[in-house]
């Protein structure tokens, strides 16, 4: 948590209520939770917030000064929060960065982030070329369906694990993989390898439309998010499976939800999701 669909709710919310913005300070509170670029701090102050991207689950901020572009680099995977100056957090302590804007609707930026060691990167151009290349893999919702499917036909092992491989396949966390999985009929621990190219499209197909419907519901609120406004996404109320384990499957197959205790907990329905050749 949070994953793409939260990013992309964040990354959206900013734009709306900060593009254009001039930045006037930027508060490091701990040296360490910057990973690289700290010592190009001060060349942030009066530049421009001039576009807002989503990478993955992290958030790329471009600033433009004197015709020069630079970024911060906000990660959110797992635990971080990018939140407006009127939105109250638990555990303030962990407000590790504050960005003050002048010129639209909202006056700051804070970051939040219990897990702090080396979270936000200040990247120049070219350093923003390289965080890309080495972190992130196709995004699921850009990735052009050819594509998607000669990247499986290149991959070995289970179906889950790679849908969240980040640098295969960025943004997809442990929630939205089961959800995906469940509605394009696929058991979690399917070998990718035994997959037929039917089920490879059904699986882009599936993969899309629920990343794009939790985007339109703000993502969802599991485990503290919030958007930098403060509200919840409303995508939970539409889980299918996530942690369901014990309740009927909502396909009305009879059976109810298991869950598998991977790495990640993975939940799904033995009868729906077929471990087999012929689904
Ligand atoms: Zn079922």
């Amino acid at each position: 948590m949070p994953e793409l669909p939260e990013a992309e709710s964040v990354a959206r919310q900013i734009r709306a209520h900060l593009l254009g913005a001039q930045l006037n300070d930027c508060v490091v509170g701990r040296a360490d939770i910057v990973r690289e670029g700290l010592s190009t701090l001060p060349w942030y102050r009066g530049a421009m917030l001039e576009d807002v991207a989503r990478y993955g689950k992290s958030v790329a901020l471009g600033f433009r000064k004197e015709g020069e572009l630079r970024y911060i680099v906000a990660e959110l995977g797992m635990t971080g929060l990018l939140l407006f100056h009127a939105t109250q957090t638990r555990h303030p302590q962990h407000v590790h960065v504050r960005l003050s804007f002048t010129g639209r609707r909202e006056s700051e930026l804070r970051y939040w982030n219990p897990r702090r060691f080396g979270r936000m990167s200040l990247l120049d151009q070219a350093g923003l070329d390289a965080y890309r290349t080495r972190r992130f893999g196709v995004d699921p919702l850009t990735v052009p369906r050819e594509e998607f499917v000669r990247l499986l036909q290149s991959r070995r092992g289970r179906l889950k694990p790679l849908l969240m491989h980040q640098q295969v396949i960025a943004g997809i966390g442990n929630i939205y993989a089961n959800e995906i999985l469940f509605r394009a009929r696929l058991h979690p621990n399917r070998e990718v390898a035994r997959l037929r190219e039917t089920a490879m499209i059904r699986l882009y197909d599936t993969m899309q439309s629920v990343l794009c419907e939790a985007i339109a519901c703000g993502g969802s609120s599991v485990k503290d998010f919030f958007a930098p406004d403060g509200t919840e996404g409303q995508y939970k109320s539409r889980h299918l499976v996530y942690g369901k384990e014990g309740q009927l499957c909502p396909n009305r197959c009879g059976r109810v939800i298991r869950r598998l205790q991977s790495e990640r907990s993975s939940f799904f329905c033995p009868v729906c999701q077929t471990n087999r050749l012929s689904g």
